[in-house]
């Protein structure tokens, strides 16, 4: 039944925005690099960075002057016709990665959703259909729409939403041995995070990524990276899989790859892209103009002259302040996690009182699985924002302590 407004006491209507997320009461006005502004003027330093999509900072002036410039020009057609800056940024990643083709979305979810349909695609186009399943890991976040929450398998995801698509089976993340016991007949490859991002910052590690693609390889399966959190940059490779020295066959990026601007890609090899031919998928949206200008932009600054090294070394340096932070408050703190730019803190503590408190000490944090606040900053940042960072965090936990007391 619709509100009927004049009836109903206020806290009992439902709100014009559909209340799925547990919002901080934190209007932002505006950003510049690292940091955001609340309507009232009052400034944050955001280590949240959007959900690792603000790689390159708020209003980057790059890709502020490529928008503006793509918005006099052309704002979309569709995919009936060729999009000159998706074929640019489709041979520059092609250059730059394992991948030989790809699809162009407009979110995270729509490109596991296409790594999917292309696993099973690919199997059936070599003779295999009866391989459909994919094999994914405890605490994975692989999107929202119903094949992904299928895929991450969490119960909070899919409680209420049934039936579950059929297709995934999980098993514990690390135990190579499990994933080689859940392999079936039916078996089209396995889908992994190469590090857990909502799961708790979790890295799998370079071993059991290499067991995995040696399984695959041994069984003709697929092997697919969910790249779309820790991928553009994040770890100070290009991709996160690239320390482990694996590729895989097909690989979902999204967030970071957009900068900001709503965009997501499904790369592949040619031979796990083969099957799919004219009329076999499909977007309105995916890979726009204004998406493309935005995305070539921020392609050029991640992938240019220093930037990853850049990553490395404050990441390094973010890491050292985490261990030492995590250290000097052992009551607060039970581990530090991460790496690059993707870090977590693990608490001994109440996670959301925590995030709330640090805002109040004017840090944006992110929370995570595994009670896990996770600290996602802009790639661009600097020793002086990371000291920062750690001196809010450390006021953070005197008075998260002090309130236990
Ligand atoms: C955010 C995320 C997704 C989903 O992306 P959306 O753009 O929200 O659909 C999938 N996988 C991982 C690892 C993510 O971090």
């Amino acid at each position: 039944m619709k509100n009927s407004r004049a009836d109903l006491p206020s806290e009992s209507l439902t709100p014009p925005v559909l209340p799925t997320y547990a919002r901080a009461d934190l209007a932002v006005a505006r950003g510049e690099g690292p940091y955001l502004f609340d309507e009232s003027g009052r400034r944050y330093l955001d280590f949240v960075a959007g959900v690792a999509v603000n790689c390159l900072g708020h209003c980057h002036p790059a890709l502020v002057s490529a928008l503006e410039t793509q918005a006099r020009a052309l704002w979309h057609t569709s995919n009936l016709f060729r999009i000159p800056g998706q074929e640019k940024l489709a041979e520059r990643l092609t250059e730059l990665t394992f991948a030989d083709t790809m699809f162009f979305t407009n979110s995270g979810a729509e490109a596991i959703e296409c790594a999917i349909k292309m696993a099973r695609k690919f199997q059936s186009h070599n003779n295999r259909p009866e391989r459909f399943r994919l094999i994914t890991f405890e605490a994975a976040f692989h999107g929202r729409t119903l094949a992904t929450i299928a895929a991450s398998g969490q119960e909070k995801m899919l409680k209420g939403f049934g039936p579950k698509v059929d297709g995934f089976d999980q098993v514990a993340f690390g135990d190579l041995a499990a994933a080689e016991a859940a392999i079936t007949p039916e078996t089209a490859g396995f889908l992994i995070e190469p590090v857990q991002g909502e799961g708790g910052i979790r890295a799998a590690t370079p071993e059991f990524l290499r067991g995995l693609r040696a399984l695959a390889d041994q069984h003709n399966l697929v092997l697919i990276f969910d790249e779309i959190q820790c991928g553009m940059g994040r770890t100070g490779k290009l991709f996160a899989h690239e320390w482990a020295g694996v590729t895989p066959d097909i690989m979902a990026v999204a967030k970071g790859i957009g900068g900001g601007f709503p965009l997501g890609a499904c790369l592949a090899t040619a031979e796990a892209a083969a099957g799919m031919t004219a009329g076999t998928h499909g977007s309105t949206y995916g890979g726009n103009p204004l998406a493309m200008a935005v995305g070539n932009a921020v392609l050029e600054v991640v992938a240019g002259p220093g930037f990853l090294d850049h990553v490395v070394e404050i990441g390094d340096y973010l890491g050292a302040a985490l261990t030492d932070l995590a250290a000097r408050h052992p009551d607060i703190f039970a581990d530090a996690r991460g790496q690059g730019l993707i870090r977590g803190l693990k608490l001994k503590t109440d996670l959301p009182a925590f995030i709330v408190a640090a805002r109040g000490q004017g840090l944006l944090l992110a929370a995570a699985g595994d009670n896990v606040v996770r600290l996602l900053p802009p790639l661009i940042i600097e020793r002086a924002h990371v000291d920062e960072a750690i001196a809010l965090l450390d006021a953070t936990a005197k008075a998260v302590a002090a309130e236990a007391a």
